[in-house]
Parts: C-alpha cells; sequence; structure tokens
C-alpha cells in the first residue's frame, strides 16, 4: 500500500537525516521533496502546497536548525501533519437506531456491494450485530445476485424483490422485514452508475429520505485518485453523508485519495476495502495510516 510514497518521503527525509548540522537550505529542499512526492501521489496542489507549508512552519516553530536529530523531529512534523489531514481520530459508525439502518452510495464497480457484505460480516462477527443486507439496485438483477452470493459467503439473509421496482418502496420493505425478523442492523446497497449522474443522487437521496438512516456512507475506489475525490464531492454536494468508504487499497494506489478526501469534503474516512475477500475491511485510522505511509 502506496509503496511509492513511503519510498519517497522516505528518500526526502532522508536528507536530514545525515546532517549534524543542518540549514534553512536543508529544509527547503526537503519540504520541496515531499511536496512533489505527494504529487506524484495524486495529491490536488492546492493541498500538496498547503501541508508543505505547515510543515515547513513547524520545522522553524520546533527550532528543526538547532535540534540534535533533525530527521528524527521532521519525521515527527509530517506524520502528525499526514495524521490531521486524513482526519485526526478514527471515527466510528453510529449503529444506535433499531434497526440501525446503513445506507450504502457509490459509483457502480467502486466495491458498494464487496463492501456490504464486508460490513454485515465485520458487525456480525466483532460488534455482535444482528444485519440484514437490502438489495436496492432495481435496474440491474445480476447486483440481486450477487448480494445474494455475498449474503449466502457469510451467512447473512438478503432481503430483494425482483417484483418491485421502486427503490424507496424496496428499501422501506426492507427496514419493516428487518424489524419483524429481530435483525438490529440493516445495509441497504444501492443501485450506482458508471458516472456521476443526477437521477442516481436522486435515487439515493429520496431512499435516504424515506428510511432515515443513521449513516450515509460513500463507496469509492481509492485506485481513481484525484476522480475519487471529485466524486465524492459530487455525492456529498447532494447527500451530505456521514462518512467515506475507500476501496482497493490493496492494489498500486498512489495514496493521494486517502490523503486528501478528507480535507475535500470535511468527511471522515470511516472503512478501507483491502482485497475482495469479505474479511479484507479495517477501520480507518489516520495515524496508524501515516505511521504505515512512513514506514
Ligand atoms: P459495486 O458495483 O459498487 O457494487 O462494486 P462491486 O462490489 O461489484 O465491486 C467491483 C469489483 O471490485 C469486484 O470485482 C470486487 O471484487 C472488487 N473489489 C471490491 N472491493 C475491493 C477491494 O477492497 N480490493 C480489491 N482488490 N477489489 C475489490
Amino acid at each position: 500500500m502506496f509503496d511509492n510514497l513511503s519510498e519517497k518521503l522516505d528518500k526526502a527525509l532522508h536528507v536530514l537525516r545525515g546532517h549534524g548540522q543542518i540549514t534553512e537550505i536543508n529544509v527547503a529542499e526537503t519540504t520541496k521533496e515531499i511536496r512533489r512526492a505527494l504529487l506524484d501521489a495524486d495529491v490536488n496542489f492546492k493541498i500538496a502546497k498547503e501541508f508543505t507549508n505547515k510543515v515547513k512552519e513547524k520545522a522553524i516553530g520546533q527550532n528543526v536548525l538547532t535540534t540534535l536529530q533533525p530527521g528524527q523531529l521532521m519525521v515527527k512534523i509530517v506524520k502528525d501533519e499526514l495524521t490531521e489531514l486524513m482526519g485526526g481520530d478514527a471515527e466510528g459508525i453510529n449503529l444506535s437506531g433499531n434497526p440501525a439502518v446503513i445506507l450504502m452510495s457509490g459509483l457502480q464497480g467502486s466495491g458498494k456491494t464487496t463492501f456490504s457484505g464486508k460490513l454485515a460480516n465485520f458487525l456480525k462477527r466483532k460488534k455482535s450485530k444482528n444485519p440484514l443486507l437490502v438489495a436496492c439496485d432495481v435496474y440491474r438483477p445480476a447486483a440481486i445476485d450477487q448480494l445474494h452470493v455475498v449474503g449466502d459467503q457469510i451467512g447473512i439473509p438478503v432481503y430483494s424483490d425482483k417484483e418491485n421496482n421502486n427503490p424507496v418502496s424496496l428499501a422501506l420493505a426492507g427496514v419493516a422485514h428487518a424489524r419483524a425478523n429481530g435483525h438490529n442492523v440493516v445495509i441497504i446497497d444501492t443501485a450506482g452508475r458508471l458516472a456521476v449522474d443526477q437521477a442516481m443522487m436522486t435515487e439515493i437521496a429520496n431512499i435516504r429520505d424515506a428510511v432515515k438512516p443513521q449513516e450515509v456512507l460513500f463507496v469509492v475506489d481509492a485506485m481513481t485518485g484525484q476522480d475519487a475525490v471529485n466524486t465524492a464531492r459530487a455525492f456529498n454536494e447532494v447527500l451530505d453523508f456521514d462518512g467515506v468508504v475507500l476501496t482497493k487499497l490493496d492494489g498500486d494506489t498512489r495514496g493521494g485519495a486517502a490523503i486528501s478526501i478528507k480535507s475535500v469534503v470535511n468527511k471522515p474516512i470511516k472503512f478501507i476495502g483491502t482485497g475482495e475477500k469479505m474479511d479484507a475491511i479495517d477501520v480507518f485510522h489516520p495515524s496508524r495510516m501515516a505511521d504505515r505511509i512512513l514506514g
């Protein structure tokens, strides 16, 4: 994960490690290299610039020039700033309702259906919940079948009704089914399209208004870099979602989406997907991610 970024940041910070006495020029060079590494990781230009300005300010404020171990201090400053940029503290999901309703949103192919299964599995095994999955994609019967395959795999029931082509009434029926059958969590998988589309947004907003979920999660493929950030912005404008799920972090993702999405939409990343299997899910911890990035 983020191998290229980690390598480049390590190289940038390496310059300071070898110096007994460092100069302002060394610090300036290092921050320039850090900025380059962030840009290469597909972090938006403005964010990368603000980030390195903050690092530079802190480095000077904390007297990096006179400290005995400037390399270590810089690593700490960069780590703290990265943590802050990615959201500070980890944020959990709200499971307060009975049932708690979690609504998934995102483009087709982002990993929504897979993640719905992973989350249900996680809540069942780690939080002793009794989830129900609800298939609300009324356009692609294959998507409904896919959710059933996922549900069978993890032993979690799936509510679907191929006769019903109204996503709002389907979602409401799913929640009613959960209530009647003692499920304390409902995860609603919605239809995605290949690109941001007004009809898709309106449909998810209508489902949200009807079922009043505790959580609206936006699922996005981390491999798509700045596109992921732009898609997040478009979804957030309409849905004002509660949190982000970044999928496919197991691939050769450059890292830009993980680093910049929080500061663009001001919503926390709550979970990450790290593979196709049902247990490839992690709660997102900004500080652990920063540790990982800085090696
Ligand atoms: P949806 O259209 O948004 O419901 O997306 P799917 O759940 O069908 O996922 C699209 C593809 O991405 C499938 O082939 C999944 O197996 C794959 N996928 C989903 N999440 C991950 C992940 O975290 N890592 C990897 N490597 N593949 C994933």
